[in-house]
């Protein structure tokens, strides 16, 4: 016998129009690239959302199209997120920090038919427009004063597009499985893979982001969003926020310690989310600037995921601000909340450092999320954190494949996804990851792909086999080892070996450091045994001198 509920589709507008409607005034701030803070509130995101809907439809937008970005965190981008899923394309994020070709190959990939991009990704695309062959449009997220001189287009002024649209527009009403956002993921091997998440599936993770023991997230909360639009959907902030009608301070690209710290003090922000990159920044400014009316900081949690969250941090956040770290755990392809770390009535009466041993691990299952942890034959291990075991995940916001049936079926016949990573789990359900089984480096929150590193270092003359694992950093949480095997009689050196791969590689690809073997550990078939190779190497620790070139990581 079936059920006489409504059939209601649970889509991405519908969070809209509630916060539109239930919480029109509060607030959305967001730092301009021009360098003011803008505001305005949910009424007029919601008044702009429908005039760039009207807008994209007259650019020729269709059903099922992809339209990128290429954004930091502002209220345009914000827009974006609404329309986009709203008239039923897809939003297609772009994470400016691939380098050219991954770029151009997720734009190819995707078929995207406009990028809106900020006009300080304007040189970029210079480069790569000539060879993103599906691109029907581009549109600078500003006003016509900031326009960017740029030989592609047809370029677009967003501001004059959404001036010159209707405010008249009914969101449409479709099936709710319709696919309302793509983001590609390095975290894999070979060629980035699109993530493709359904109207679905966004709405049921956003009420996780707001259900008490999830992130908690309401009405009374005024959100430091610095974990990017271009990251997982923000980890889904922007619709949980839309959901609960919490207030959005979004900082745009300064995410140096002092930006942060500012923005925050000034908005009473309570709550933010980030990498732990950020916030090891954000500690180092705290702590190297006196006289800072710390007094002013309203923050009472923080949510750290992306890498685990180093013990130093959770102690700091609780020791000069009171604040609690939520450590949790998640993917891209998990839309990304998976586990989340909160307490349980039993962790009431610990000593600040037994919260902290609870607070390192990355949480427990959020209602959704089914966990399992196997062995190397597939056989499920207790939670009773004795053994570490391969992290399988399912769920109604995990991948069931990725877009265009890229890897092919990923999940087993009972419908588990592999997560590459390595965990225990605790007789209260906590996961600790231990190590990752995907042989992937996370620097700052981004990917480095540690075969294509091997692919050019073993083009090296004198260099036999190379294999290359990520090392625990105090700053980047892992940076690459280069671990090499030499030709016999050959001599080359770090120093050699270095210079080769400069210019063939993004610069804070490079290994903070090149050792020498005799031999690498092999499987039977052949492969490198990376966890093997991170045991053998687990006393070793890199030269924590060099100063990483790229920007400012955010996760
Ligand atoms: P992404 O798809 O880029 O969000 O990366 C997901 C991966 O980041 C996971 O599979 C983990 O390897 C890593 N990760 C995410 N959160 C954590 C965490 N809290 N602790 C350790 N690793 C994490």
């Amino acid at each position: 016998m079936l059920g006489l509920m409504q059939q209601r589709p649970l889509l991405v507008s519908s969070l809209l129009t509630y916060a539109e409607t239930y919480h029109s005034d509060t607030e959305i701030v967001s730092q301009t690239a021009e360098g003011a803070l803008h505001r305005y509130d949910y009424r007029a995101l919601g008044l702009r959302a429908r005039r760039l809907a009207n807008a994209l439809i007259g650019l020729g937008v269709k059903p099922g199209d992809r339209v990128a970005t290429l954004a930091w965190n502002g209220h345009r981008h914000l827009e974006l997120y609404f329309a986009i899923s709203g008239i039923g394309a897809v939003l297609h994020t772009i994470n400016p920090r691939l380098f050219g070709d991954q770029i151009e190959y997720i734009v190819n990939h995707a078929e995207d038919s406009v990028i809106f991009f900020d006009p300080s990704f304007a040189p970029l695309l210079e480069g790569l427009a000539p060879d993103l062959r599906g691109v029907k449009g581009y549109v600078a997220l500003t006003d016509a004063d900031h326009m960017p001189a740029t030989a592609f287009g047809p370029l677009h002024c967003y501001e004059e597009l959404v001036a010159a649209a209707s405010d008249i527009y009914q969101w449409p009403s479709f099936d709710e499985n319709t696919a309302s956002s793509l983001c590609y993921t390095s975290g894999t091997t070979g060629n980035p893979k699109g993530v493709l998440y359904s109207h679905r599936s966004t709405v049921l993770h956003a009420f996780c982001a707001c259900a008490r023991d999830g992130l908690s997230l309401s009405s009374r909360d005024s959100v430091m969003l610095i974990v990017p639009l271009f990251h997982v959907n923000a980890w889904g902030i922007p619709y949980a926020a839309a959901m609960c009608g919490a207030k959005l301070v979004l900082p745009g690209q300064a995410l140096d310690g002092k930006s942060v710290f500012d923005l925050m003090v000034a908005e009473g922000c309570n709550f933010s989310l980030g990498v732990p990159t950020v916030w090891l920044n954000f500690f180092r400014y705290v702590e190297e600037t006196p006289g800072l009316p710390l007094n002013d900081v309203r923050l009472d949690r923080v949510v750290i995921g992306g890498s685990a969250a180093p013990r130093a941090v959770i102690e700091k956040f609780h020791r000069l601000f009171g604040v609690f770290v939520i450590h949790a755990w998640g993917m891209s392809e998990t839309s990304p909340l998976a586990t989340i770390g909160n307490l349980l009535p039993r962790h009431r009466d610990l000593s600040t450092a037994e919260t902290v041993d609870i607070q390192v691990k990355q949480g427990r299952a959020i209602y959704g999320v089914e966990l399992k942890i196997v062995d190397a034959g597939g056989a499920k291990l207790a939670h009773d954190e004795a053994e570490s075991g391969d992290l399988l995940v399912r769920g109604p916001w995990v991948t069931a494949g990725y877009f265009r049936d890229e890897g092919g079926d990923i999940l087993d016949q009972d419908g588990w996804f592999a997560t590459g990573d390595v965990a225990k789990i605790d007789s209260d359900g906590f996961v600790r990851i231990t190590d990752r089984s995907k042989d992937v480096i996370k620097s700052g929150g981004e990917w480095i792909s540690s075969i294509d590193l091997e692919n050019v270092a073993v083009g090296c003359p004198g260099v036999a086999e190379a294999a290359v694992i990520g090392m625990k950093h105090d700053k980047w949480q892992e940076r690459p080892l280069l671990i090499v095997v030499r030709k016999p009689d050959a001599e080359a050196d770090k120093a050699a070996i270095l210079a080769f791969l400069a210019g063939k590689i993004p610069k804070w690809w490079m290994p903070d450091d090149v050792v020498f073997v005799d031999e690498l550990p092999h499987t039977a078939t052949g492969k490198l045994q990376k966890m093997k190779l991170r045991q053998l190497f687990a006393d070793y620790s890199l030269p924590q001198t060099r100063d990483q070139t790229r920007a400012t990581a955010t996760g």
